[in-house]
């Protein structure tokens, strides 16, 4: 048991995919991670996920880093540093553990292999699925439990998920109820291409890490549920969960790396981080709108904020 959980002592996280320049949205989930546990005498972890490795650039890895020491953001543990005992921080690195984990699974009799390609998989959705996910038909699940073991054959690995609801309460959301069979079906692990899947590895390594609350963007809320399963699975203490708004352009559609206007580095020739936490601060209620502000003053602010479950934050292209 590490210190901080002997303690009390939470542990917060800021999981950035180094895959562009940070836009606002970015900022805000690491500024509201950030506070949450800082507000608390907690510690705050940097973890560069860099699975998609087509996508991630070290190149981006380091101007995060340099735009989170520009806004103040400092963290205790992680980065290309390797700053901790919990290293390394970064996921490209990290395959080791996630094997571990999925052999675990695959001990249990609750993967097979999955020959499917993505066009396959698609044809067999409904028509009126339009938020882009995609639920697994289970054509190549088998009729009974695996024989163990499978791991050598080809294909991508995919994991058994049950019939029931998988409850589970989030800060700002609530009580929620997914049912990952209707949510995504059974999902997947490893790739074919052997590339690892985003919802075993950030479960490892949250637990490895020691964080005990993970906050960040409300488009990840029903993920959560995936990622309670897999720790449920692998017998792994769960963090709590606190899903905030997303940062939204006037449009209502969600800021992303691809949006300019809005990314570091665009912010930083026109603003100030005290205006850049302004902003932010004053869009979520934490303060005033139009102030300037600093994370000292914020952290007495959040001391004493009572933040509610909302979708969307929407700004404007210009502060
Ligand atoms: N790496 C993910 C992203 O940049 C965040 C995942 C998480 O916070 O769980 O969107």
């Amino acid at each position: 048991m590490d210190f901080e959980e002997k303690n009390n002592i939470p542990v917060g996280r800021f999981a950035p995919s180094p895959t562009g320049r940070m836009h606002l949205g970015n900022v805000y989930a690491a500024l509201m991670s950030w506070l949450s546990v800082k507000s608390r005498g907690g510690r705050w972890v940097l973890r560069i996920e860099d699975l998609d490795t087509c996508r991630s650039k070290l190149e981006y890895a380091k101007l995060l880093e340099d735009d989170l020491i520009w806004l103040g953001l400092d963290w205790d543990e992680g980065g290309l540093e390797n700053i901790g005992i919990h290293g390394p921080y970064m996921q490209s690195k990290r395959g080791e553990f996630y094997e571990e984990a999925l052999a675990k699974l695959e001990a249990l009799g609750l993967l097979y292999r999955c020959r499917c390609r993505r066009a396959d998989i698609l044809a067999t959705q409904a028509p009126h699925q339009s938020d882009g996910r995609v639920v697994y038909s289970g054509r190549c699940r088998p009729l009974d439990r695996p024989p163990f073991p499978l791991m050598r054959e080809g294909g991508a690995v995919r994991l058994y998920v049950p019939g029931e609801d998988i409850r589970f309460k989030d800060r700002y959301f609530g009580m929620q109820r997914v049912n990952l069979a209707t949510h995504c079906g059974d999902f997947i692990l490893r790739r074919a291409d052997g590339a690892w899947a985003y919802q075993l590895a950030v479960v490892v390594d949250d637990a490895a890490m020691g964080i005990t609350e993970v906050v960040r963007g409300c488009d990840l809320l029903l993920s959560a549920a995936q990622q309670i399963y897999l720790y449920r699975l692998l017998g792994l203490r769960e963090p709590e969960f606190a899903h905030i708004p997303l940062i939204c352009n006037a449009r209502g559609i969600r800021l992303s790396k691809r949006d300019s206007s809005l990314s570091m580095d665009q912010l930083r020739k026109a603003y100030s981080p005290s205006q850049i936490l302004g902003y932010l601060a004053g869009e979520c209620g934490l303060c005033g709108k139009g102030a300037e502000t600093s994370l000292e003053d914020l952290l007495e602010l959040y001391s004493s904020f009572a933040m509610v479950g909302r979708e969307k934050i929407m700004v404007d292209s210009v502060l």
